[in-house]
C-alpha cells in the first residue's frame, strides 16, 4: 500500500541483476545516515531501522521521545507521512525531524507534518538543534558493508577475512565524505551536499586509522567505501596507499569512482590499494559528461579486469536525445563494455538537481505521478517525445535481458574476472605487496571454483555454457586440480541452490529486511 512491487528493497536485485533469476545477486543494506546521526550526539537516542508499521507504533507507544526524526527517499513519501502521521496521533508532544533525499521535495512541509526539514548534512544540523558543538570530529559508526548476501541461495560472508579471525563477517562500511564536486546534472547525491565534498577524514593518514579500527571491531579486511568519487582527491589515495604498504594491512576495497579519476590515479595503483570492485557512471555515450570525455571506456575496463577488479558499468536511458535508434545504440554501447554488472536506469529528475530545475521550467515533469512512482524501473517522470510509458518500461526490461542473455550471469563474469587478476599478479614475483594482493585473489578464485556445479546447472543459455567450461579449465591451468574440498563445498552450494529454487516456488523471491533495533547512550 505504500510503494511499489517494481521497486524492490534491494539495490542488486532491483537495478541490476534482476533479469538474471536464481544467478541474481541479493542483498540487504542498512541505513547508515541513522546510524551516524545516533553515533555523533550525546544524548539517548534510538535507531529503528527498517520497522514494519506495526513496530513503529509499539516504539512510540512504549517511549516517551521528544523528536522523532525521519529519514526517507523521493519513492518512500507515503512511508514518510504515514511514519509523521502516526507520530503526531500518538506521540502530539513530539517534534518531527524530516531528512534523507526525500526531504529535498519541494514544499515537502505542507505534504508531511513535520516541525524541521533537514536538506543536506544531517550531523552539523542535529548538533546545533540539541544545543551541542556541531564542530566536534565526526566519529564513525561500526556497520557492516550489508545486512545479508546471497547468491543462487547460497549466503555469503566476507572474502577478505582477517587472517585467523573466528566468526562470521560481513565487511566494514566506511564513508570518508559525502557529496561530489563533479555535479553532473542529474545527480542527486551531489547537489543535495551542494556540489561539494565534506570530507570526514581529510588525509590517507586519518582514514587508514578508521580502516584499522573498523576492521580490527568488525573482523575484516573488507571495507565497503561509501564515497561517491573515493579516488577524485587522489593525493589521499595516494597516501592511504603509503600507509597501508608501511602498516602492512591489505585491505580490500569496494569503491565508486568516475573514468578520469581512474585514469589520474591509474589502474595497477588500484590494485596495489586492493580495490576489488569499482562502480563507475558510464551514463550514455550520446550524452558524454566531463569525468567521461575523451575516454575509452572499454580499455579502461579491460584494464580494470586485468587486475582482477570488478566493474559495476552504470547507465542512464530516456535521455532526451534517445529515440528508438539511439536508445538502442546506448543500450549496446552499455552492454559491449563488458562490466561485471551493469545498472540500467531510467532517467529521473530528482527534486534539488539542475536536471529537476530543467525539466521543471520546460514544464516537462508529470507531477501527476505519485512519488511511489518516482524510482527509475518503470514509469517515466516526464513524457518523452519518441516513447509511451509502456514502451518504456519494455525497453528497460529488454535492456536488463539482452544483457544477461549476451554476457552471461554476474557470478560468471566476477569469477573470470578474478582469476584474470590472480594470473596478471602472477607477474610482480619481486613485489611482496603485489604478492600479497595474488594471494588474495587466488584465495577468492579457490572458493569461487566451488560455484562451478551450480553455474553449470543454472547457465541461462549455450554461450554461457561453453564459458563455464572455459573458465573450469582456466582454474585448472591456475589452479591446478580440483581438491577434495572444493568438490564437497560445490556439492553443497548445488544443493543450496535447489532448496532456493523451491523457496522462490512456493514462498516468491522477496526478501524482506529485519527491524533493527539499536539504543545509544541508554
Ligand atoms: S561523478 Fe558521479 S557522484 Fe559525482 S556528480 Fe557525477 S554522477 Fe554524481
Amino acid at each position: 500500500a505504500f510503494g511499489r512491487k517494481e521497486n524492490k528493497m534491494e539495490l542488486f536485485h532491483n537495478q541490476i541483476t534482476k533479469a538474471q533469476g536464481i544467478a541474481s545477486v541479493r542483498s540487504l543494506y542498512r541505513s547508515n545516515s541513522l546510524y551516524f546521526l545516533a553515533e555523533n550526539v550525546s544524548c539517548p537516542v534510538t535507531v529503528l531501522d527498517f520497522p514494519s508499521r506495526k513496530r513503529f507504533i509499539r516504539e512510540l507507544r512504549e517511549n516517551k521521545y521528544d523528536a522523532v526524526g525521519i529519514s526517507f527517499i523521493t519513492p518512500n513519501f507515503l512511508k514518510a507521512r504515514e511514519m509523521a502521521r502516526l507520530v503526531r496521533e500518538i506521540r502530539p508532544e513530539a517534534e518531527i525531524i524530516l531528512g534523507g533525499h526525500g526531504a529535498a521535495i519541494e514544499n515537502i512541509e505542507e505534504s508531511i507534518p513535520c516541525d524541521h526539514v533537514v536538506k543536506g548534512e544531517g550531523i552539523g544540523w542535529l548538533r546545533k538543534y540539541l544545543g551541542e558543538d556541531s564542530s566536534k570530529p565526526i566519529v564513525h559508526p561500526l556497520l557492516p558493508t550489508a545486512e545479508f548476501r546471497m547468491t543462487f541461495g547460497i549466503p555469503s560472508g566476507s572474502y577478505y577475512r582477517r587472517k585467523g579471525s573466528k566468526g562470521k563477517s560481513l565487511g566494514a562500511m566506511l564513508v570518508p565524505g559525502v557529496g561530489c564536486v563533479n555535479g553532473c546534472r542529474f545527480c542527486a547525491t551531489s547537489h543535495f551536499f551542494g556540489k561539494a565534498y565534506t570530507s570526514f577524514f581529510p588525509d590517507g593518514e586519518s582514514l587508514f586509522r578508521e580502516m584499522c579500527r573498523l576492521g580490527d571491531a568488525l573482523n575484516t579486511n573488507e571495507i565497503a567505501v561509501q564515497d561517491e568519487n573515493f579516488l577524485k582527491d587522489r593525493q589521499r589515495a595516494l597516501d592511504l596507499l603509503e600507509c597501508l604498504e608501511k602498516g602492512k594491512r591489505p585491505f580490500c576495497l569496494n569503491i565508486f569512482s568516475s573514468a578520469e579519476a581512474i585514469a589520474a590515479f591509474g589502474v595497477e595503483n588500484m590494485a596495489r590499494l586492493g580495490v576489488v570492485s569499482v562502480w563507475i557512471g558510464a551514463e550514455s555515450k550520446l550524452d558524454a559528461y566531463e569525468k567521461n570525455q575523451g575516454r575509452d571506456l572499454k580499455a579502461l575496463i579491460q584494464e580494470l579486469h586485468r587486475f582482477g577488479i570488478r566493474v559495476i558499468v552504470s547507465g542512464i536511458l530516456f535521455v532526451e536525445h534517445h529515440d528508438k535508434k539511439t536508445i538502442q545504440d546506448d543500450i549496446d554501447y552499455l552492454i559491449d563494455l563488458e562490466g561485471d554488472f551493469t545498472q540500467f536506469m531510467q532517467l529521473i529528475p530528482f527534486p534539488v538537481t539542475a536536471l529537476y530545475e530543467d525539466y521543471k521550467a520546460k514544464g516537462w515533469l508529470d507531477f501527476d505521478l505519485p512519488y511511489e512512482d518516482w524510482h527509475g524501473q518503470d514509469k517515466l517522470i516526464f513524457t518523452p517525445p519518441h516513447f509511451s510509458r509502456a514502451e518504456a518500461r519494455e525497453i528497460l526490461d529488454q535492456a536488463f535481458k539482452s544483457e544477461f542473455d549476451r554476457l552471461s550471469s554476474s557470478m560468471y563474469r566476477l569469477s573470470s574476472t578474478t582469476l584474470k587478476g590472480a594470473k596478471t599478479l602472477t607477474a610482480y614475483p619481486t613485489d611482496p605487496w603485489m604478492a600479497i594482493r595474488r594471494d588474495q585473489l587466488r584465495a577468492q578464485s579457490k572458493l569461487l571454483r566451488a560455484l562451478i556445479p551450480t553455474l553449470r546447472r543454472n547457465a541461462h543459455n549455450p554461450l554461457e555454457r561453453d564459458r563455464i567450461e572455459q573458465l573450469n579449465q582456466d582454474y585448472f591451468e591456475v589452479l591446478g586440480k580440483t581438491p577434495i574440498s572444493t568438490r564437497a563445498l560445490g556439492f553443497a552450494a548445488v544443493l543450496l541452490s535447489e532448496a532456493f529454487k523451491w523457496r522462490i516456488r512456493f514462498f516468491g523471491d522477496r526478501l524482506q529486511p529485519r527491524t533493527i533495533h539499536q539504543k545509544y547512550r541508554q
